[in-house]
């Protein structure tokens, strides 16, 4: 019996290879390998594709949500409204930009921010609201937006996992003032090594943003504030150019895998995620009250799964502390199954079957 990875880029990646090679190789001619051509064109191309705007390439999403937070002028002493249930990242990125992580309750259905407990975590120091659009499910973007604006706070999007998503027709990422993207390998898209980019709107945060990226220096390399060094480079960005034209079927693939997963696990004792249009399903995160059972009955069966996330973020020692108890009952059941693009349709169905034994052997 074949094992059945959770996640294998390599797979997804080998129908791109010549592609990639050829973008390669110019990159290597080119004696441009930061900040280049490449860089520059993608960031069009991206922007493009979310309908206009800017974007900036940086070195991982991490540093993109600090740079989102920067550029908007967030920072030292100023609290940000975060979920607990979400990639480390979201919450280094935070803290690194020198503001204070607001952990705030989910909804369980969409398990992105509850608009209510937002509103009842505001506070005389909240700047900004950080939507993460949880494993591709689209946050409440509209009531999050409104309050935002009622209290004249900023809204950051983290894209990491929903890029090619959208809610109500327009693209996640769009909504916000400002939106940190990740493409990280194993991302809806994904590059080979780390890499990020922040996408706003505004031109002056995007010229503030192209500052920051790159020590903080102006065209005359002049700091007038101290930034990172955070910048996406050219090898990543023409790989990235290669893969940007095919995220749309990728994420339609995923829908289909969450669609035949829905039907078919109808009758199944386990919570399913939340039906939105717009998801991009970079995860396929179901409930299951013993998963420690449940997840061994898979891998007996040579399917692997995963958990995002087995600990919410106000759990862990270096972040703040905070009483929520949805997203404590969310981390103890949530189980993501395999639904990356690469899954061989026979691997799929043999998945499928096995969730479905599970309960007749149980
Ligand atoms: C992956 C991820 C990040 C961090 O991105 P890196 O490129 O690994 O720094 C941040 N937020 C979310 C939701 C993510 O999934």
């Amino acid at each position: 019996m074949v094992a059945i990875p959770f996640c294998a880029p390599v797979l997804r990646l080998a129908r791109y290879q010549p592609v990639i090679d050829h973008a390669l190789q110019r990159v290597v001619r080119s004696g441009h390998y930061i900040l280049g051509p490449e860089v520059a064109t993608f960031e069009r191309e991206l922007a493009e594709s979310l309908g206009g705007g800017h974007c900036i390439g940086v070195g991982n999403g991490t540093d993109a949500i600090s740079l989102a937070l920067m550029g908007l002028g967030i920072g030292a002493g100023d609290e940000v409204i975060c979920p607990a249930l979400t990639a480390h990242g979201s919450i280094v990125g935070i803290l690194r930009a020198g503001a204070i992580p607001v952990f705030t309750e989910i909804d369980p259905a969409s398990r992105c921010l509850d608009p209510d407990a937002v509103e009842q975590a505001i506070s005389p120091r909240t700047a900004a609201i950080l939507a993460v659009h949880l494993h591709g499910h689209p946050a409440a973007m509209p009531a999050l937006c409104a309050m935002a604006s009622r209290h004249r706070l900023a809204v950051v999007e983290d894209v990491a996992q929903s890029l090619g998503g959208h809610l109500n027709d327009r693209p996640l990422g769009t909504w916000g003032d400002a939106a940190a993207f990740s493409f990280y390998p194993t991302k809806n898209l994904g590059c080979l090594g780390d890499g990020g980019a922040v996408f706003t709107k505004d031109g002056a945060v995007a010229a503030r943003l192209k500052r920051l990226r790159c020590y903080g220096w102006d065209a005359q390399r002049i700091c007038h504030e101290a930034g990172m060094n955070s910048r996406l480079d050219e090898m990543q960005a023409a790989i990235l150019r290669v893969m940007l034209p095919h995220l749309g079927e990728e994420v339609a693939r995923r829908r289909t895998l969450a669609a035949r997963y829905r039907e078919a696990l109808a009758t199944c004792d386990l919570g399913l995620p939340g039906d939105a249009p717009g998801a991009t399903y970079h995860q396929f995160a179901v409930t299951v009250s013993d998963r420690h059972h449940f997840r061994t009955w898979l891998d007996a069966g040579g399917i692997a799964t995963d958990i995002h996330y087995p600990l919410g973020m106000h759990r862990m020692p270096a972040f703040p502390d905070a009483r929520l108890p949805v997203t404590d009952q969310l981390a103890q059941d949530l189980v993501s199954l395999p639904i990356q693009p690469e899954i061989a349709e026979a691997h799929f169905d043999r998945i499928v079957g096995r969730i479905v034994n599970y309960w007749s052997q149980a």
